[in-house]
């Protein structure tokens, strides 16, 4: 049977390995190389999975979850481990369980799918841009800018929105859109938070580690809390913690939202009181002590300013002169340092897409669409999406491989 697999991302990569066992398969890439996203994941490193059971996966799973369940226990996260072992890399896990390839090299990663695709004779086609699909009778025909397939099965592999200038442009939503299947549109998510306050450029990119982001709705009902490391952008707030929460709250309108840091988190607001109320005794029998060098024990250097002006204080104020409602309005501030939420980041900016090709339409045994015996959809261009720590390049492996396994059935049951 000829199978055309649309992108060569892991998704696309892996449903090819798994298909060509039993078929012969051809991959649509429009870049000049595979896996241009894969370079980039895990700051270039990849974490390709997560060394956790498939609860967990699941449970990290931020959209249609239960979708995956099929799927990730036909391929799961420990598959993906083994396969990868099997093909001659070593892996490596780290906190939070996170999977890396002990090179630290994404590109191992890639070379490993490719290099198995070649084994089993898949033909890779590079520099070459699928424009569409349309039904025909041996099954479909798929349209390039160079050639026209006509192909018995076809998988659409072609990730979201996010980094656009890796080749995901979701051109997988438009061929579905004009075979009528449903498609949620597409927001960013583990994408950076917008925020409207005026930053000082002295604390442009500067990281927070251990540090507790809460964002609550316009009740002050707490939607989400995340602990961890957080890193101040000109504009918005970047880094692990702020990612995903991102994920949670991407689908609410940032108008009923607000954020909240807790600088000190280890500290309750007593101990953090009793802590201040010591500095301030000790800084009181030394000379030229002031609100600046207070606050410059407790925050970065870059943030005094920024905390002086919140609570309305000199920071040339003499520390003796420092009040009560001073050091309240310290307390307060750094246990809850607000920030104005005006919104996510833009799809540049974003790890993945939330949103897509409608799960409902789709068999979650076999990624194939149910209106359109033949045709299959995996990867990101599904609405699925999960959190930081290797799952979402487990739901391409997984989805990728479940279409591949239903690809190589088909023959063997003669089912074409
Ligand atoms: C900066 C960054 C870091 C990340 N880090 C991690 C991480 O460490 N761990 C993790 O789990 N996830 C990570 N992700 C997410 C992960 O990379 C994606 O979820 C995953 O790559 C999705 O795989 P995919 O095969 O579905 O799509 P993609 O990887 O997007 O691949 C789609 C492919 O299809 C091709 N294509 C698209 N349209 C066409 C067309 N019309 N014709 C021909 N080819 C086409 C594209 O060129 C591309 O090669 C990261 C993402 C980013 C942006």
């Amino acid at each position: 049977m000829k199978v055309l697999i649309i992108g060569a991302g892991p998704s696309g990569l892996m449903c090819a390995c798994k298909a060509s066992e039993n078929n012969n398969v051809v991959i649509i890439e429009k870049n000049e190389k595979a896996g241009k996203k894969i370079y980039i994941t895990g700051k270039g490193r990849c974490n390709v999975t997560n060394n956790c059971s498939t609860n967990e996966f699941i449970n990290n799973v931020v959209t249609n979850a239960k979708f995956l369940y099929s799927s990730i226990n036909h391929f799961t996260c420990q598959d993906t481990m083994d396969f990868f072992e099997k093909q001659g890399v070593s892996l490596v896990t780290e906190r939070g369980n996170r999977v890396f390839p002990y090179t630290y090299h994404a590109s191992d990663i890639t070379r490993a799918l490719v290099n198995y695709c070649l084994r089993n004779n898949v033909d890779i086609h590079y520099f070459e841009k699928v424009l569409s699909i349309e039904k025909c009778d041996l099954g479909y025909s798929v349209i390039t800018n160079k050639s026209r397939y006509e192909v018995d099965k076809v998988v659409v592999a072609t990730g979201g929105k996010s980094y656009p200038n890796t080749g995901s442009t979701g051109d997988g939503y438009e061929f579905a859109k004009k075979l009528s299947i449903d498609v949620i549109s597409q927001i960013p998510a583990l994408v950076p938070l917008l925020i409207s306050d005026l930053i000082p450029k002295s604390l442009y990119n500067f990281t927070f580690k251990n540090v507790c982001l809460s964002v609550f709705n316009k009740n002050g009902k707490l939607v989400k809390s995340e602990f961890g490391e957080l890193t101040i952008m000109k504009n918005s707030l970047a880094g692990p913690i702020s990612l995903t929460i991102s994920s949670v709250i991407n689908k609410m309108d940032y108008r009923d939202l607000y954020l909240e840091l807790d600088l000190k988190p280890a500290l309750s607001e007593e101990k953090l009181k009793a802590r201040i109320e010591k500095d301030i005794v000790d800084l009181k029998d030394k000379s030229n002590s002031d609100a600046y060098i207070l606050v410059r024990g407790l925050v970065p250097k870059g943030m005094i300013e920024l905390i002086l002006k919140r609570i309305n204080v000199d920071s040339n104020l003499a520390i003796k002169k420092f009040s009560e409602k001073n050091i309240s309005d310290l307390i307060h501030l750094l246990k809850h340092f607000k920030f104005n939420y005006i919104g996510l980041d833009s799809f540049e900016k974003a790890i993945v897409t939330s949103g897509g090709i409608n799960v409902k339409e789709i068999n979650p045994q076999t990624m194939e669409v149910n209106k359109h015996p033949g045709l299959y959809f995996v990867g990101e261009v599904l609405d699925v999406d999960a959190f930081t720590g290797g799952f979402n390049m487990q739901i391409a492996l997984s989805s990728g491989y479940s279409a591949g396994l239903a690809l190589c059935n088909l023959k063997n049951h003669g089912n074409k």
